[in-house]
Formats: C-alpha cells, structure tokens, sequence
C-alpha cells in the first residue's frame, strides 16, 4: 500500500448517536485532511460489546450521511481486530514491560497516588503476585516514563506517566483489550498520519505514544481540539444528556460546530445547502483560528 500523505480518521465509540460535541471532533478531523488533500477514515469503536448500544453504529454512519462526512476506504470495526491485538500484547510481553495485576478496583483506589476520581496505580504487582491472588488484568510497567508531544494546537504536552498516569490497563480482567492499545494498533496499521480529536483525549495520547515508543510505531502528528462543556463545566456526552444530531436539518448544528471551531461561515451561506457549507469550510480551515483551549463553552 502507497502511505498517503495525509491520512486521518474519525473514531466514534458507539455507545449511542453522534451529538454536537462528536460532530466538533468528526468536523475538525474531517475538514484538517480534507483542506489537505488527504483521505479521511471512518472506525468504530465497538471493542467492548456490553457499551454498544443498539442501533448505535447504523446511527452514527446516518448522522455522517447527513451532515455530509463522507469517508474514505471501509469502514474499520474494532471488534474484527483481536488478533492484531493480540500480536501487539505479544510484542511488549516480548519486552518484558507487562505483569499481571491482581488488584481490584477497592484495592487500587485504597492505595492510589493519584487524585480522587482518577486514581494512579502505583505498582503493587510490578515484583509479581502476592500469594494466592489471582490475575486479573495485564499492565504495563511506566517506570522512568517521562513522554511528551508537541501538539499542533495545544503546543507541547509532556507527563511523568509512572507519576501522573501510573501503570495502566493493556488487558482487562475480561479479557478485552484496552482502549490504548487497540488505538495504536488500528491506527499504526492503517497509515493514519493525523490524529485529530478532543482535548479530553490527551491523557490517552500520552499512552497511547508511549505505547508506540515500546512498539517502535512512528508517531503521528496530534491535534487536539476544545472539547465542548457546558455550563458545570461538563463535556457534552451522552452522560450529560447531550440530545442526538438533528438528522432532519443538519445546517444549525454544523453552522454551530464551525462557530465553535472560530470557522463561521459568511452570512451568504446562511440557508446553504451542507454542501457548500462543508466547501466553504474546506477552503478556508485554519488550525490557527482554533482557540487554543482544552475545553469551551459552545455560543447558542
Ligand atoms: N472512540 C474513542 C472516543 O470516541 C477514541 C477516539 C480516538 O481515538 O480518537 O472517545
């Protein structure tokens, strides 16, 4: 395969239907590579089943239909993908950098370093399994981890994972394989050369390279975009009650998301067609127009 250019993708879990604060990410990501002459993916990520809602996945390629993010190639499912997992997990098994953990989640959070809320695994199974406790999930050892990126909207992002982010998950206890390194896998194995999408995510990025630093995956190059909160400060999910894209009349919600992306398009586009808004924006994307913030809150 010829490695474009530019490759980027749109990554959903499909744990309901896109809303505004996945169609700031889609759009972002959408119109980065396309104002670039790159291709642009679609995968879903369905790697853990019990959090695919029904009807979901069909949900979210309508939504796309309708707001006019057409994507290049097939579409990628996480949940095809668990032998190439599986031969990652190998790898940095092969690197002696992954130990069993037995701990529960009351364990974790009794002993953990980090804040409440977000507790920092601080190696208790790193010298191998007290007597009788049985293994539960794989980790990956963090030890002298000090990994930073430059971001092309955010700039230079860096932590002391050992101490911020602590020895986290490969493997789960039920045997699904985590978020991080499925990510990496899927998206070092597609080519992907742009990884665009919401700043909630840079604590994963930070994983997710040095993940690719053990695997020996070229980086590539991040931008991370404000995520939209509301007025507690919340980010707009499913959880907040963030009510489904408006599949029947798509322009206010994009119209909306280019407003909180500094993109609005001119008043002779008002009442355009999706189409030629989507145009308007392609010629005219600007990472420097993004307010460099890591969350803000949507104009209405
Ligand atoms: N599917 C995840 C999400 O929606 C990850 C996306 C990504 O890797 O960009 O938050």
């Amino acid at each position: 395969m010829t490695q474009a250019l530019y490759r980027g993708r749109f990554a959903p879990s499909p744990t309901g239907p896109l809303h505004f604060g996945s169609l700031i990410t889609a759009l972002g990501s959408y119109l980065d590579a396309k104002s670039q002459g790159g291709e642009w993916w679609l995968r879903i990520d369905d790697l853990d089943p019990p959090r695919v809602a029904p009807g979901a996945i069909d949900a979210i390629l309508r939504a796309m239909e309708a707001y006019g993010l057409a994507w290049d190639g097939a579409v990628q499912y996480q949940r095809q993908r668990g032998e190439a997992y599986a031969a990652a997990l190998a790898g940095l098994q092969g690197l002696g950098v992954v130990y069993a953990c037995a701990c529960s989640r009351r364990e974790i959070a009794d002993s953990s370093i980090g804040r409440p809320g977000a507790p920092v695994y601080p190696g208790i199974c790193r010298a191998g399994l007290a007597p009788g406790k049985i293994a539960r999930a794989l980790r990956v050892d963090t030890r002298g981890a000090c990994v930073d990126f430059a971001d092309r909207l955010q700039g230079a992002v860096m932590q002391d994972l050992e101490r911020e982010a602590g020895d986290f998950i490969v493997q789960r206890a039920d045997g699904l394989f985590a978020y991080q390194l499925a990510a990496v896998v899927d998206d070092a194995e597609l080519g992907i050369t742009d990884i665009v999408r919401g700043a909630d995510l840079l604590d994963s990025t930070l994983r997710q390279v040095y993940l690719r630093r053990l695997l020996d995956l070229p980086l590539p190059r991040y931008l991370h975009l404000p995520v939209a909160v509301n007025a507690l400060g919340e980010k707009l999910s499913k959880q907040t009650l963030a009510p489904p894209l408006d599949m029947a009349h798509p322009q206010p919600a994009l119209v909306q998301a280019l407003r909180f992306l500094n993109h609005a398009p001119p008043q002779a586009l008002e009442g355009a067609e999706t189409r030629e808004i989507l145009a308007w924006a392609v010629q005219n994307w600007s990472v420097a127009r993004i307010p460099a913030v890591r969350s803000m809150e949507p104009q209405i």
